[in-house]
């Protein structure tokens, strides 16, 4: 994974480069959001070689860097966004309707399965429909994803998009048989392919900790759905529930919950028994979590991804973020699939995290919906943030209300609770 002594030693061998011979350009902004650093208003970000040497004041930076090429910007300077949880393969599964108020999560997951089952698509539509989820993603201003797939040989695996994606081939089985299968499977895998399991509920213990055991192996992300619904925790908890009831139409059900000698109090302390919680797992959602296993989210450096516009779709309740910003936890931000969400927006995802936490700061909503990401991904050596060292590709964002933003304060309010600003545009690209 990545390391912060390896990204400042980066990023002063580029300054020493680029200032000896690289061109220098100089993008100047009313207001630039760093992410890492305080919002600069009248400020600049130096750029050459295909990354950041400076962030600062306009004035400042134009001294430093006289005779560099200049672009003066409306609006604002920040980081590419990070959708750090999204099912593109399932971009062609629109029509799913939002769960009634008396349907269960596993009623969502039946209608899943029959969608799935009823309209199996050609790979070349799956494809395309995907591609074009992933050109949505970029033209709103997304420039890393984390992709959660069940076809290995995706032909999104070799797209030339511009957005950063990283595809994780996603396994799940829930019974001895499933288990066999899938552990012969995960033994013929290619190193190339970064495989991750799908949740607790649909996944034997075997599974898990196999997956693990060749994530950390090939140190790549382990991520997974953790405590998404209450009728998780009910399985983990008692072995009973709907998911019991699903289990058992599908002769699934083997008396595995609550496991023999774990405590199964929740999703995250069950992990917690199978060795799984450190600083290389991505538990995305954990609305049903409590305080405790917040704690020992933070205190074993895990990672956490929040899907707020899916958790109101599937009406499963709402995080608890208060509690993971006091604890210490920086969450990352993701749509989920377009099968358990009305439009994969991180911009309404913000949005929508200021309507469920109106206390929390929206200047940490902006954080998480870049940092965040970047941090739960391993990948805030490149992305994330505008800083020395980084890499040149980064948003320019205008709209009346942003240019009319008169502080900080208002422009982070804009930023988070607007929705996707009239014009994104990338700079550096190309
Ligand atoms: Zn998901």
């Amino acid at each position: 994974m990545s390391s912060p002594v390896h990204s400042s030693l980066f990023a002063e061998k580029t300054l020493k480069s680029a200032t000896s011979c690289s061109p220098v350009s100089l993008y100047l902004a009313p207001w630039v959001v760093p992410v890492s650093s305080p919002v600069i208003r009248d400020g600049a970000v130096a750029v050459s070689d295909g990354r950041i040497l400076a962030v600062g004041s306009s004035s400042s930076l134009q001294a430093q860097f006289a005779g560099a090429g200049i672009e003066t910007c409306q609006g604002v300077l920040l980081p590419g966004l990070v959708n750090a949880h999204i099912h593109l393969e399932l971009s062609a599964f629109t029509e799913l309707p939002r769960p009634t108020p008396d349907e269960t999560f596993c009623d969502w997951i039946r209608s899943l399965i029959d969608v799935r089952q009823e309209n199996r698509m050609a790979p070349e539509e799956t494809a395309r429909a995907a591609r074009q989820m992933l050109q949505q993603q970029h033209a709103a201003g997304v420039l890393l994803l984390l992709d959660i797939g069940n076809i290995q040989s995706s032909p999104l695996s070799v797209t030339t998009h511009a957005a950063h994606v990283v595809n994780l081939l996603e396994l799940l089985g829930p019974d001895a048989k499933a288990e066999e299968r899938v552990l012969a499977r995960i033994a013929s895998l290619p190193d190339s392919v970064a495989a991750t399991p799908h949740a607790p509920y649909s996944t034997t213990r075997g599974i898990m900790t196999a997956l693990k055991q060749r994530a950390d192996r090939l140190q790549h992300i382990f991520s997974l759905h953790v405590a998404e619904s209450a009728d998780e925790v009910e399985l983990l908890r008692s072995g009973q529930g709907c998911f019991r009831a699903f289990l058992e139409e599908r002769g699934a059900w083997e008396n595995a919950f609550p496991g023999r000698g774990i405590d199964s109090r929740g999703t995250v302390g069950y992990l917690e028994q199978l060795g799984l919680l450190d600083s290389n797992l991505l538990c995305v959602h954990c609305v049903q979590v409590s305080e405790e296993e917040v704690r020992m989210l933070a205190e074993r450096g895990c990672k956490v991804c929040l899907c707020p516009g899916s958790n109101r779709f599937l009406n499963v309740g709402i995080v608890p973020l208060e509690l993971m910003l006091r604890h210490g936890l920086l969450p990352a931000i993701g749509t989920d699939s377009i099968a358990s969400n009305e439009e994969l927006d991180l911009w309404r995802e913000m949005r929508i995290l200021r309507e469920d936490h109106p206390g929390v700061n929206p200047a940490r909503i902006m954080t998480m919906a870049t940092l965040g990401g970047a941090l739960a991904m391993g990948r805030e050596q490149d992305f994330g943030t505008l800083a020395p060292g980084r890499k040149a590709i980064f948003l320019n964002a205008c709209s009346p209300a942003l240019q009319g933003a008169r502080n900080m304060e208002q422009l982070f309010d804009r930023l988070t609770g607007g929705g996707c600003p009239d014009k994104i545009r990338w700079i550096g690209e190309g």
